[in-house]
């Protein structure tokens, strides 16, 4: 990891895309280090297990001064490292050794339904870590941008409070970005995640460092919409929490969309629950995902089933196409695959 991050990079658009204009994604890039590769959160709709690995592979801390140190010296930085993290930030320095030495479990996942004992929880080589870069000379502030997983930080009794202080405190900037996804516990079996007590109790630390520390800063919650599994009585129940529990008005709500090798893409297509082998509903009409979405949201959902983020939308949509999941009741198309499904329900 080190050798491959520490090569002369340009951090600069290919002279070739140059001459066709500024190519603004490029900014929130610019000044952001990667610290790791990998995650075991192995959320059951995420690829990135699938394609980095459920071992972290990270890099020295003084690879990744350096790299900070490189950045420091560009013309357009102006003291702010927008961020440092990787799919999972805080999932740096905090590794299985018996997974080091021989491999992933096979039967049993690190995060889930509880976060594995043998993992040996502790933030703190990433305090180290933040506490290097931001002492670099030039540097204003480090921002922690990619996400967190919050149960993790619960799960560390040596540093997990003085780790979130220290975000609070020097590394947010205003919002905390966290992915509970779901708070009903059947479909967050089906997601492969952990229980919304411990939501709640993260929620709560948050609020109270804050409190301590004088900050009015803020949670941003990652939910999603039409699951595999999941209908609207559930999403009422998930709308009844964030309301009365986590007091918002959720907006960062998106609907399940597949992603390639992963359960729950093979839920959806299946309609089969492969832990267990038994069938189950998945909701496959655009406009009632649009209708969960909805509800949520809270928007107007007497619309028919079109609710308004349907309509929202898709009138702005001039390629039809893309929605033709909505026309044809997205049956899978046959193929010549079809009969070897082992998966296929009878
Ligand atoms: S022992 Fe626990 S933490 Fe280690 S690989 Fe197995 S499940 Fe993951």
């Amino acid at each position: 990891m080190d050798e491959i991050y520490g090569l002369e990079y340009e951090r600069a658009l290919h002279p070739y895309y140059k001459k066709m204009g500024e190519v603004k994604s490029l900014d929130t890039i610019k000044h952001s280090v990667t610290t790791h590769r990998g995650c075991y959160g192995e959320c059951n709709f995420c690829a990135i297990a699938v394609h980095q690995g459920r071992t972290i592979s990270e890099r020295s801390i003084d690879s990744i001064v350096k790299e900070v140190e490189d950045i420091s010296t560009m013309k357009s930085f102006k003291g702010y490292i927008s961020d440092l993290g990787g799919p999972t930030a805080n999932m740096y320095g905090i590794e299985c050794l018996k997974k080091q030495k021989f491999g992933a479990c096979k039967d049993i996942r690190c995060m889930y339904p509880k976060t594995c004992k043998t993992l040996n929880v502790n933030h703190n080589k990433q305090l180290e870590l933040l506490d290097r870069v931001k002492k670099v000379e030039g540097v204003k502030k480090v921002f922690v941008a990619s996400g967190i997983r919050y149960d993790l930080i619960m799960n560390d009794n040596k540093c997990g409070t003085l780790y979130l202080e220290n975000l609070v405190k020097d590394h947010v900037s205003g919002q905390l970005k966290i992915a509970p996804e779901h708070t009903e516990d059947e479909i967050l079996g089906l997601m492969g995640k952990q229980g919304k007590d411990v939501l709640k109790k993260f929620k709560d630390e948050f609020y109270k460092i804050n409190d301590r520390l004088g900050k009015k800063q803020f949670l941003t919650y990652y939910l999603i919409a039409a699951h595999p599994g999941c209908n609207e009585r559930h999403m009422k129940n998930l709308k009844n929490f964030a309301s009365h529990e986590l007091k918002i008005n959720p907006e960062q709500v998106q609907i399940f969309t597949p992603t390639p090798s992963t359960y729950s893409t093979l839920m959806y297509y299946t309609e089969i629950d492969p832990f267990t082998g038994k069938s189950m509903k998945v909701e496959k009409d655009t406009a009632r995902k649009y209708k969960q979405k909805d509800i949520l949201i809270d928007k107007d959902t007497k619309n028919g089933y079109m609710g308004n983020s349907y309509n929202k939308d898709h009138s702005k949509s001039k390629d039809k196409a893309i929605h033709s999941d909505n026309i044809n009741n997205n049956k899978p198309k046959k193929n010549k695959f079809e009969g070897t499904n082992k998966f296929k329900k009878k």
